[in-house]
């Protein structure tokens, strides 16, 4: 089932989500709606807080990007079989320099700034079986991963611009979380959903 996407403005993108265990009621089935709301939008990634649900929990399937030619044969079909469940996840190290990349949210439609991230991570979840893993992860795969992760944080990577920029999309925020934007998906707007 297609789950609404949440809109920027709504307060469950700016809370800390708090970790879940096997008992989380029908999980299974929660994966499995988040995987096809994902699919539906054309997106890479989705956070839990993403579908009103403020739990460590998100979803990465890079397999859009493996059909950009900039890259590699080799990133080309890393990209393409990259598909993951992260439960539970800490990024455990961040390093190198800083590198920019043109990000966009499906929470906040039609809005793409560059931001900057450092390019390697080390990460520990845990998967849909609730097995505990560590892993590294650089470039593309793990700009997703930490993207996915500030949501669950609290954080979008509009929070991450320059204090200028942030003033030049003010208005166009603004317009999202009023639903004044035209979009493909299903979305819940949080202006919306206040008056009834
Ligand atoms: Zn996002």
């Amino acid at each position: 089932m297609i789950l609404p996407i949440v809109a920027y403005g709504d307060p469950v993108l700016k809370k800390k989500a708090v970790e879940i265990d096997k008992d989380y009621p029908k999980l299974e089935e929660l994966i499995a709606n988040m995987y096809e709301t994902m699919y539906g939008a054309y997106g890479v990634g989705l956070a839990a807080p993403q579908i009103g649900l403020a739990i460590r929990m998100f979803l990465v399937d890079t397999e859009p990007f493996a059909e950009d030619e900039s890259f590699s044969e080799e990133e080309a079909a890393q990209l393409k079989a990259f598909k993951k469940t992260f439960i539970n996840p800490i990024i455990l190290e961040e390093e190198g320099d800083e590198w920019a990349f043109n990000e966009g949210c499906l929470s906040i439609p039609d809005v793409r700034e560059d931001v900057f991230r450092q390019p390697k991570i080390k990460i520990q979840y845990q998967d849909e079986d609730f097995n505990t893993h560590v892993e590294e992860y650089d470039g593309l795969i793990a700009r997703v991963i930490q993207h996915e992760y500030d949501h669950i944080e609290g954080v979008l990577f509009t929070d991450k611009l320059s204090s200028f920029k942030k003033r030049l999309l003010k208005g166009k925020l603004l317009n999202i979380s009023k639903g004044k934007i035209r979009v493909d998906y299903r979305m819940r707007f949080p202006a919306m959903s206040r008056k009834r």
